[in-house]
Parts: structure tokens; sequence; C-alpha cells
């Protein structure tokens, strides 16, 4: 059986980031950059003032003091937006508003809270150093440097940039398209009451959150009960997607048609059952261009699966160069006695007390815990027949987007 690692390896290696395209500044939050945004020209794009105050020559406050205040003549004022169409020489001084361009002649800016008025005259008794409250042009990103790589998932801060520097259409790769089949002939839909036996679908509902985390498009989210022909029909309709996610079924139970039926369909096994706790059944393979993950129905399971299998290889479609949360070390609040013979990734929760990170497992790690999933906002690895992890030991874990909200 795979191990964790090598089958990661696996997923990874056989995703390949889907094609480019060009789209409009406002929708493109979410979406990967396709190209290196090199900076068309520097910023900023003009020298100017950092402060609203008053530009000045430093040299001529050389000798200012409170006892001897120099008084420069005020020419007038210029705001953000004007254009400078004064020169200041010795013995000059011009207002001047946050953000203006810094008018020739003058190099530095006092601020407004630093002097006197004096009539036509403006009174300084400080002395300043020059360039002080200048912002420079080109100081903040200077022309031609590489400001956003290629690979990055455009946020507030690259929409900032793309916007400055006048990016209508920006580069980005398409979106994988998603579909998202429960199979189980025990599921009903949410507004129904169970019967004996019966519970209420919930995998879609998680499944299809945790894509939209990733800003994936979902095509198409069933549910089917374990009927041959009915799983048929809708595994080929979601076989249209770039990634198809099948709940259930996958393991070795009767009614465990998902499994077989994927292969009959033509779907190429990569890999089925690794060495990984919660979810030994997972099932990877792929149809043509599509991918395909076959998770064990145990919420938990699929939950834990979708994280470090699934949304790595979603990220890697999207063109996106970091392909999961970076995993945090932290300090084990409580200790870890049960070790298991596969890699273990327990659900935990993660707080910071005085600067420090601290994880404590929970207590009920049952693959079908629902419960798990809202008490958790970090899984905790556990390597395979590592020795008991005493409280105080250093983990490995990885923060989850999972608020809980109470002190932990
Ligand atoms: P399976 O992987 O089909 O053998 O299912 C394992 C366990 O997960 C069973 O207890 C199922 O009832 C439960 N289960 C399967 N699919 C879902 C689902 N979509 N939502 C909630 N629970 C599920
Ligand atoms: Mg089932």
């Amino acid at each position: 059986m795979l191990t964790y690692e090598d089958a990661r390896s696996l997923v990874i290696e056989h995703v390949k980031p889907l094609g480019k395209r060009n789209c409009p500044l406002n929708e493109s939050q979410g979406l990967a950059l396709s190209e290196d945004i090199l900076a068309p020209h520097g910023l900023p794009l003009f020298d100017n003032s950092a402060v609203d105050g008053y530009a000045v020559q430093a040299l001529d406050l050389e000798d200012a003091s409170p006892e001897n205040p120099v008084h420069l003549k005020k020419l007038g004022y210029i705001s953000a937006g004007d254009s400078v169409e004064v020169k200041i020489d010795s013995g000059q001084c011009l207002k001047i508003a946050t953000g203006a361009p810094i008018p020739p002649g003058a190099d530095t800016v006092v601020m407004k809270e630093d002097i006197v008025l004096n009539g036509s005259h403006v009174n300084f008794s400080q002395l300043i150093s020059k360039k002080e409250n200048v912002r420079f042009q080109g100081e903040d990103i200077p022309e031609g440097r590489k400001i956003i790589m290629a690979g990055t998932v455009i946020g507030p801060a690259q929409l900032a940039i793309l916007a400055t520097f006048g990016y209508t259409q920006v580069p980005v790769h398409y979106l994988p398209k998603i579909s998202i089949v429960s199979t189980g002939s025990e599921l009903v839909d949410i507004g129904v009451m169970p019967e004996a036996g019966q519970i209420r679908e919930s995998n879609r509902f998680m499944l299809a959150g945790m894509v939209k985390q990733e800003s994936c498009e979902l095509v198409k989210i069933s549910m089917v009960p374990d009927i041959p022909e009915l799983l048929k029909k809708s595994f080929e309709e979601s076989l249209q997607a770039d990634v198809a996610i099948f709940s259930g079924g996958m393991s070795v139970g009767d009614r465990d048609f998902a499994k077989p039926l994927l292969k009959e369909m033509g779907v190429e096994e990569i890999f089925w059952k690794i060495k990984f706790k919660p979810g030994k059944p997972l099932f990877f393979g792929r149809r043509g261009k599509t991918l395909v993950f076959g998770l064990p129905g145990n919420p938990a399971s699929s939950y834990v699966l979708f994280e470090e299998f699934v949304r790595p290889a979603l990220r890697k479609l999207m063109g996106r160069k970091i392909l999961e949360e970076t995993m945090v070390k932290a300090t084990l609040d409580e200790p870890i006695t049960k070790i298991e013979n596969r890699m273990h990734f327990m659900r935990g929760q993660l707080s910071e007390k005085n600067g420090e990170l601290r994880v404590r497992p929970l207590k009920f790690q049952g693959s079908h815990s629902l419960g798990s999933l809202v008490e958790s906002n970090a899984l905790i690895r556990v390597e395979a027949c590592s020795a008991e992890l005493p409280k105080g030991s250093k983990v490995l874990v990885r923060p989850l987007q999972n608020e809980i909200a109470c002190d932990l």
C-alpha cells in the first residue's frame, strides 16, 4: 500500500495546470496569474509629498531654531491631482498636499504641524534633513521589477498592483470544473426526515464548500443510491468535468459499487488505498483529461483526504504554485499515546498562548465523526509507528480554514 508521501507525489505528478486566458480585473480574484507581472513603470509615478505641509529647499532651514526662525515667502498651494506650475527658489516655499507633485527646486517637505503662518510668509523653527517627507519616483517599485510571480493567486493586494499598472485584463489560468457525486442508498436529502436506517446526506455540501474555498467552478452536484444503473448514469455525466469527486462506495462492502463501476467506465486506477488515517480506501484515477477522486463516505475521512490530496490537486490545476496551507510547529498540550501503523492526521485544536502555538488532539477521532469537523481547526501529523508523543512534544500541524468561535 502506498504511503501518504508517495500517494501525494503521484497525485501532484498527474496534474497539469489548465490553459491560459485573459480575464477582466474585477473578475480575477481567486484565480492564479499565468504570467509574471513586471512593473511597466516605476512607483510612485512621480516625486510627491508624503504629508500635508510646505515644500522647501532644506538648505534654507539649515540655521532655523525656535530662537531664530527662518521666514520663507509662501508662493501658493498645490493639491493632489494638480500639475506643477511653479518653481521654488531659495527663500521661497509652497503649501503642498499629501500626494501632490514636488515642485522643481524643492527637495524637502516640512509638516504643516511644524510651521507658523506669518502673513505672506511662513516661519520655520527647526532644521530638516534633505528629502524628508518626499516619496520619490520608483522608490516603492522600480520599473521592470518582477513584482508578482506567475502562479500567485489573486487577492486584494494583487488587485491593487494590477489596477495601478493599468491591467484592465489579467493573464490567468482557467479554473477547473468540478463535479461531486455522493453515493449511498441510506442517504436522504436535507429537507427529509430520515426513516429507520437512513441519514441526511452531508458530504456533498461539505465537499462543495471546500471546492468553493478554492474558487473552482462546480458543474454538477448530486446524490445517488447504490443502484448500479443509476450510479453509472450519474458517473458518466460527472466524468465530463476536469475533476470528478465521488463520495462513498469506495471500499469492499457488498454494495460498494463505485470503484468497480469507475473501472468499467474506463477510469484508469492510479492508486487505491493508502497507509493513511482517516481514509484508507482513497481512490485516485483518471479518464482522458478528467481526474477522479473516490473518497470514502465517512465524513471525517472525506474531509481530511480533501485537505491533503484534493485541495493540492485543484490548486495545481488552477496554476497555483502554493498547493497547501503551510504546516506550522506547535507544542502538544496533551500526549498522543495511541500510535497507528499508518500516517495519522489527527483532528485537533490549535491556539496561540503567550506567543506560542499549542495544539490539543480531539479525544474522539472516529472517521464518521461530524462533530470533530466543527471542533477542529488543525490536523496534527503523527508518523506511522512513531514513539508515543508526550505533552510538550513539538508536532507538525496543518491549520484548517475552520473557525471555532470560543477560547481554546
Ligand atoms: P461508505 O464509504 O459508502 O461505505 O460509507 C461509509 C459511512 O459513511 C457510512 O456510515 C455511510 O452511511 C456514511 N456516508 C456515506 N456517504 C455519506 C454522505 N454523503 N454523507 C454523510 N455520510 C455518508
Ligand atoms: Mg456506501
